[in-house]
Formats: structure tokens, C-alpha cells, sequence
């Protein structure tokens, strides 16, 4: 017999199954789910109008239905775009073998390292080119055995199932997916390195600080400079634009020439990698430092270009193909979120890791 508590189910079977949806397409799901339910049983009126009170109180229902479980319906915005995405994080057992299930005991821990390496890169750049993402299968205690092309085709599969990101530049980054679903894991294991939004208290891996050194993401420096001028925290006078001088970058804009030489480790900062036996000799010259002939000066150019899809953050694109009715065109995506901060919570005051 269908009942009332089956849109919910099948709404959450769509949500597991994709990983992280944007807030767009699980509202799309949701009213699926309930139109799906309806007309498997005759009677069944289930009533849902899609409007940001609605999917709030959908939000509140799914969430008391996971509360049992230790999971928890969570929304994240995404850093490059400003789209607002909706995952489930496993508020109980934050390890990440519990929420990458399908990865073999040593691909767990090679993840494990590059997300620290990610995060612990150098000027806060949190990425890390491909040669340092390769060199760390040596690195992995105990000595794993994988080799060059198996090591290329895991941090591949991360790519794919979401829980790194690629960028155009070759770069790896922490994908939106693990910011969600690994957020726990992330707090716990590195409490001070990421710092937080002035303005949503997320973390922020890719956005820039204000003087004062407090970060602030992209998006969320657009809401706050139509209302404002000056920096929340130390109130200086803000450029109009993200992009100024004035705003040191954070992530990939932020890595300078020789980052690529160095690892980066919680223990020691300054443990120099000298061992020599890199994966490869011959890798394609990601160690180089690329930037400067692509005439990178300070940064400044190609986080203007970035925009929109540097970072291939998720699959949206796919999830989108799967619900073609609804389907909407691409600028659709970019609509900010409504004018309400990303997150609700009140910015913590914390001093953030220097540059
Ligand atoms: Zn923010
Ligand atoms: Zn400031």
C-alpha cells in the first residue's frame, strides 16, 4: 500500500543515489516523488507547491525521518557558482571509509592524503597539482602498492564520483560532495586550517580575505556588497569588485610558483620532500610551474575568467539530463540564492591561517 511517508522515501533513494543535488533539482525530485506517489494510489492527495515555505518544511520532515540514523539533509553552497546543493551528511561515524563505501582499504587512505595535502597546501591555494597528487602514493604509510597508472586511474574515479574536483588547470580541489559529506571528518581532522565565511561561517576553499584576514566566498561577497560597502569585520572601504587588489585569493588563484616542490603535512609544515622517488619522471610537466606562461601575473586574470565552469564540481549536468522535463537552460544556474544568506547560522568570530 502507498502512503504518505513513500514521496519521502523515494526522494531520499533519488538523493542517495546521485550524492549532492542543487537545491533546484531536489525541489524538481520532490514534487516528482509526490506526483509519483499520487498516482500509484487512487485517493492519495498528497499536496506539495513548490516555494521556498514548502521545501522548508519537506526539509524539516526528511530531516526528523534521518535524525533516527544519525544522517542529516544538509545544504552547502557551491563556492564557484554560488548554487545552492542538498546532501546527506552521516552525523554519527564522520570516517570516511563509512561514507566512500566502495573504496578498497588503500585508495581510502590515499584519499585521506590528498585531502590533507589539499588542505594544508601553502598560501591557503587548497589544491594541489597532479604530480603532488600522484607523489603521495608514496608517501602512504604502509607502503602501498599501487602504481603510476592505478594511482591516475583512482584519483580519475574521485573525479568522476565526485569527491575531488579537477580543475581546468589540472589542479585538485575538495569537491563540494566531500565538503558535504565528509564535513565532520573535515572538522575534526582540521579544525583551524580552513577558514571560515565572515558572512555564512562555511568554510571557504575558494573565494578571498579581506585585509583583516577574514575570508569571504564569492557569492557571498556579492550579497553583502549590495548592502554594504565596508568589511563586516574590520570595516574597511571594499572595492566594488571580488576581484581587487585589495582581496587576497583563496584557492587555486592562491598558489605560487613553487608550491608544486613542497608537501605539506599537519605534523610538520616544513616536511621537505627529498626522497626522489617520484611516481614519475616523465610526468607532463604539471610540476612546471604552468602559470607563468599562461601569463597568470598575479592572479589577477584568470580568476576574472574563472567564472563559471573552472571547477567541475559535481554532475549536476547529468542529474539534470535525467529530469528532462523540467529541464531549464544553464543560466538558470547561476541565480543566487533569493537574497538569503547561504546559511542561517551567525558568523563565529575566529582568527583564519595566514597567507
Ligand atoms: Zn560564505
Ligand atoms: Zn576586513
Amino acid at each position: 500500500m502507498v502512503s504518505a511517508g513513500d514521496s519521502q522515501r523515494l526522494f531520499l533513494q533519488g538523493v542517495l543515489s546521485r550524492g549532492i543535488l542543487s537545491e533546484k533539482l531536489a525541489r524538481i525530485l520532490y514534487t516528482k516523488c509526490v506526483d509519483t506517489v499520487n498516482s500509484a494510489e487512487e485517493g492519495l492527495n498528497l499536496s506539495y507547491k513548490d516555494s521556498r515555505e514548502e521545501w522548508e518544511t519537506v526539509v524539516k520532515d526528511v530531516n526528523n525521518a534521518l535524525n533516527a540514523l544519525d544522517l542529516q539533509f544538509v545544504r552547502q553552497v557551491e563556492q564557484t557558482k554560488g548554487i545552492p546543493m542538498w546532501g546527506i551528511v552521516n552525523m554519527k561515524g564522520d570516517e570516511v571509509a563509512q561514507v566512500a563505501t566502495d573504496y578498497s582499504p588503500v585508495e581510502i587512505a590515499y584519499f585521506k592524503a590528498l585531502v590533507e595535502q589539499i588542505i594544508m597546501a601553502p598560501r591557503n591555494a587548497f589544491s594541489i597539482s597532479s604530480f603532488l597528487a600522484l607523489r603521495e602514493i608514496n608517501e602512504l604509510k604502509p607502503k602501498a602498492n599501487m602504481t603510476k597508472s592505478q594511482g591516475e586511474e583512482t584519483l580519475a574515479s574521485f573525479v568522476n564520483r565526485g569527491w575531488l574536483a579537477k580543475s581546468k588547470r589540472g589542479r585538485y580541489a575538495l569537491s563540494t560532495r566531500t565538503l558535504i559529506e565528509l564535513k565532520g571528518y573535515i572538522k575534526s581532522e582540521y579544525p583551524e586550517q580552513i577558514p571560515p565565511c565572515m558572512f555564512c561561517d562555511d568554510f571557504v576553499t575558494i573565494g578571498a580575505t579581506c585585509k583583516c584576514g577574514r575570508a569571504i566566498h564569492r557569492h557571498c561577497f556579492t550579497q553583502w556588497r549590495n548592502r554594504r560597502s565596508q568589511c563586516k569585520e574590520c570595516n574597511a572601504e571594499w572595492a566594488q569588485n571580488y576581484d581587487d587588489d585589495m582581496f587576497t585569493p583563496i584557492g587555486e588563484d592562491a598558489v605560487a610558483e613553487n608550491d608544486n616542490a613542497r608537501r605539506y603535512t599537519r605534523q610538520e609544515e616544513d616536511d621537505e620532500d627529498e626522497d626522489g622517488e617520484t611516481p614519475s619522471q616523465s610526468q607532463s610537466g604539471s610540476q612546471k610551474p604552468a602559470k607563468k606562461a599562461k601569463g597568470k601575473g598575479r592572479a589577477k586574470k584568470s580568476r576574472a575568467s574563472r567564472g563559471d565552469d573552472d571547477m567541475l564540481v559535481d554532475d549536476d549536468e547529468e542529474v539534470e539530463a535525467e529530469i528532462e522535463d523540467d529541464e531549464e537552460d544553464e543560466a538558470d544556474y547561476e541565480e543566487k540564492d533569493d537574497a538569503e544568506p547561504p546559511v542561517k547560522s551567525e558568523p563565529r568570530r575566529r582568527s583564519t591561517r595566514g597567507g
